[in-house]
C-alpha cells in the first residue's frame, strides 16, 4: 500500500492495561494508543514494503514482562494490478440493486438465530430474504441487459431488531449480514460479476452506524460517537456548509446531531475513528475487489474527515472513482463537494463524482409540466443542463431519474411509459454516467420506500411473473424492457459516448435537441414530448449537422435522412447516429 501505517482496534476485558510485542521481519510497533476504556488498545504498526514478507505472526501482550495473551495477525500478498484497478466512469451504465428484493438465491439464510430479523415479506418494511446468491444466480440477466455495473445498497451485518433490510445501519463495518451471505461470497460475486465485465460499486455510509453496533454496548470512548449520552438529531439543513450567515447550532446540530433514534452519529474527527473508517474502505476496496463506492449521506459527517478519505481512497487508488450523494435540487451545493472546485470558504473537496440530483428534479418536471411563458417543461431541464458551468467535471456526475430513497419514475410520470422511454432515453444519453434503478425496465412502481423496493419479480421460488426470462411480462413492460435493452447495448458499444461532448438547443414546442459528438462521430438525440407527432426542419441544427445527409436510428436500424424535415413521432425519443 501506499501508506505503510495500520491502526490494528484489540478488544477485550482489561485489554488496554497490556503492552504489545511484535517480532516480524519487516513490521514494527510505531505507537500504541490506550483509551478511556479499559477494554480497548489501539496499536499503529508499520511496514517495512523492503523487508515484510506475506504471513502470519503473533502479536503478543504482556503484563509486567510476562505474557497474558496472543493475537493472530495475518499480512496477507497484494493482488497484482490492484492499485491501478479501473474505476467505474462514462462508458458504465450502473444498476442499483437492493439486495433484499432483487432475488432469493438461498431461503436457509432468510432467518438466522443470531440476528434478531427474520424474514416477512407480508410486512413492506420487513425483510423479504433476497440475498447475494440470488445476485449472482442473475448476473446474465443484468448484463444481456447491457448494464455494466451494479451499485447494490449495503450489505454489510445490520443487526437491529427491526427495519433492518434497506443494509443502512451497520452494526459491523467488517461482516457481511448473514442474511445475505458471506464476506466468502460477497468476494466470490466480485469476481463473478468481473468474469462478466461487470464492475461492482459498494453503498458506504460513514456518517452513522445501527445503534446495536457491537461498539455502542463498550464504546471505547465517550467520543467515539457524537453526543452519545443524551443524543440531539440532525437538523438536515446541508445548506450549513455554504451559509455565509451560519449559526454554529446550527452546523454542528447538522453535522453531529443523530440521523435517527436507532442511527447514532460518528464522531470522524476523533483520529482513532479515522482511522478506522479510512482502513476499513480501503480493506473491502482490496479484499473484495471494487471498482467504486457511493457515498451515503455525503454531506453529513465532518466535512474535513470526507476530504481526507476520499485522498486516501485515491491516493491508494489512483483511477478508482467514488460518487456522494449530496440530496439537493440547487447545482451551486452539489458542485462544492466536487474535486476541483474553488470554494467562496476555502473548502477542498476530494471527492471526483456526485449524483445529480438537480437534473434529476428538473427531468421529472420536464417530463410532467408544460413549457409557460418561456419557463419550465424541457426548458427548465435545458437551464439545469446549462448549470453545468458551476461544475469542474460534469462528465463525472451519474445522472439518474430515481433511486431507491425516491418515487419510482414510472410512478413520477404517473404510469405513462412513453414518459418513461423519453426520460431513460435522457439519462442514458445526456453527459454524466447513467444510473438506473432494478425493475425501471419493466415499468415497477413504487411511492413509499416499502413499495419503491418492491421485490423484483422472478426472484423468489413460487413467483407467476419471471422478468429474468420474461414469463408473464405485460406488452408494456415487453416493449419497455426491450426499449432500455436495444439503448443499453448501444450505449455500451458506441464510440460517441465516452469523451465526447454536449451540445443542446433550446427547446421549441416540447421538443428538446442535443448532440453528443468527438472524433469518432456524431449523435442527435431529439425528445419530443406532444401527443402529436413533429415535423421539425433540419436547417436549424446545420451547425451540428453539417454536411451529413444521413443518420441511423439506433433503436430500429432504419436509415435517417438528416436533410429537409424530420417527423419525430409522437412521445417518442429519437437518437440518431452517424
Ligand atoms: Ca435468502
Amino acid at each position: 500500500m501506499s501508506n505503510p501505517d495500520v491502526q490494528l482496534m484489540l478488544h477485550g476485558k482489561d485489554i488496554g492495561l497490556l503492552s504489545p510485542e511484535i517480532n516480524y521481519p519487516g513490521v514494527r510497533i510505531t505507537r500504541v494508543t490506550q483509551v478511556e476504556n479499559k477494554n480497548y488498545l489501539f496499536i499503529e504498526m508499520t511496514i517495512d514494503r523492503g523487508a515484510a514478507v506475506a504471513g502470519k505472526f503473533p502479536i503478543r501482550l504482556t503484563k509486567n514482562s510476562k505474557a497474558v495473551a496472543t493475537v493472530q495477525y495475518e499480512l496477507l500478498q497484494r493482488a497484482n494490478g490492484s492499485a491501478m484497478r479501473a474505476g467505474f466512469d462514462e462508458s458504465d451504465v450502473i444498476y442499483e440493486i437492493v439486495p433484499d428484493r432483487f432475488s432469493n438465491g438461498d431461503s436457509r439464510n432468510d432467518r438466522v438465530t443470531t440476528l434478531y430479523e427474520g424474514v416477512n415479506r407480508a410486512d413492506e418494511n420487513g425483510r423479504h430474504g433476497g440475498d447475494i446468491q440470488g445476485i449472482m444466480n442473475n448476473l446474465d440477466y443484468v448484463q444481456k441487459m447491457g448494464f455494466t455495473s451494479l451499485w447494490l445498497t449495503p450489505l454489510l451485518e445490520n443487526n437491529q431488531h427491526d427495519y433492518s433490510y434497506h443494509g443502512y445501519s451497520i452494526t459491523d463495518f467488517y461482516q457481511v449480514d448473514a442474511r445475505f451471505g458471506t464476506n466468502q461470497m460477497y468476494k466470490q460475486l466480485c469476481e463473478k460479476a468481473s468474469e462478466k465485465g461487470l464492475k461492482v460499486i459498494m453503498d458506504m455510509v460513514f456518517n452513522h452506524c445501527g445503534l446495536e453496533h457491537w461498539w455502542m454496548k463498550d464504546l471505547p470512548s465517550k467520543d467515539w460517537i457524537n453526543f452519545a449520552d443524551n443524543p440531539i438529531y440532525t437538523n438536515h439543513r446541508k445548506t450549513v456548509f455554504q451559509d455565509p450567515h451560519v449559526s454554529q447550532t446550527d452546523y454542528t446540530q447538522m453535522v453531529d446531531g443523530w440521523f435517527s433514534k436507532t442511527m447514532p452519529d460518528i464522531n470522524q474527527k476523533n483520529p482513532l475513528v479515522a482511522r478506522y473508517l479510512i482502513q476499513n474502505t480501503i480493506w473491502w476496496i482490496e479484499y473484495v475487489g471494487l471498482s467504486g463506492i457511493r457515498v451515503d449521506t455525503y454531506p453529513y459527517p465532518d466535512m474535513n474527515f470526507m476530504s481526507q478519505w476520499a485522498a486516501e481512497v485515491i491516493k491508494e487508488y489512483p483511477r478508482f472513482n467514488i460518487v456522494g450523494e449530496e440530496w439537493s435540487e440547487n447545482p451551486a451545493m452539489v458542485s462544492f463537494w466536487q474535486k476541483g472546485k474553488i470554494n467562496k470558504n476555502g473548502y477542498i473537496s476530494n471527492l471526483p463524482s456526485l449524483m445529480d440530483f438537480p437534473v434529476q428534479y428538473s427531468l421529472i418536471k420536464a417530463l410532467n409540466e408544460s413549457e409557460k411563458y418561456n419557463q419550465g417543461g424541457f426548458l427548465g431541464l435545458y437551464e439545469m443542463i446549462a448549470n453545468d458551468f458551476q461544475y469542474p467535471a460534469p462528465d463525472d456526475l451519474v445522472v439518474f431519474a430515481d433511486n431507491h430513497d425516491i418515487e419510482r419514475v414510472y410512478s413520477l410520470v404517473h404510469g405513462d411509459a412513453d414518459l418513461l422511454k423519453l426520460g431513460m432515453a435522457f439519462v442514458l444519453t445526456t453527459r454524466g454516467i447513467p444510473q438506473v434503478l432494478y425493475g425501471t425496465e419493466i415499468l415497477m412502481a413504487g411511492q413509499t420506500h416499502g413499495t419503491i423496493r418492491s421485490d423484483f419479480p422472478g426472484g423468489w421460488e413460487g413467483d407467476k411473473v419471471n422478468a429474468f426470462t420474461t414469463t408473464g411480462l405485460t406488452k408494456a413492460q415487453l416493449d419497455a424492457s426491450e426499449f432500455m435493452r436495444k439503448l443499453l447495448l448501444w450505449r455500451k458499444n458506441a464510440k460517441v459516448i465516452v469523451g465526447s461532448k454536449l451540445l443542446h438547443y433550446r427547446p421549441r414546442n416540447e421538443v428538446y435537441v442535443y448532440f453528443r459528438y468527438n472524433d469518432h462521430g456524431k449523435v442527435m438525440v431529439v425528445l419530443n414530448k406532444n401527443e402529436a407527432a413533429q415535423n421539425i426542419n433540419l436547417s436549424q441544427f446545420s451547425e451540428m449537422i453539417g454536411t451529413a445527409q444521413q443518420g441511423k436510428n439506433i433503436i430500429t436500424g432504419d436509415n435517417v435522412a438528416l436533410t429537409g424535415t424530420l417527423s419525430v413521432p409522437a412521445k417518442t425519443p429519437l437518437i440518431i447516429e452517424w
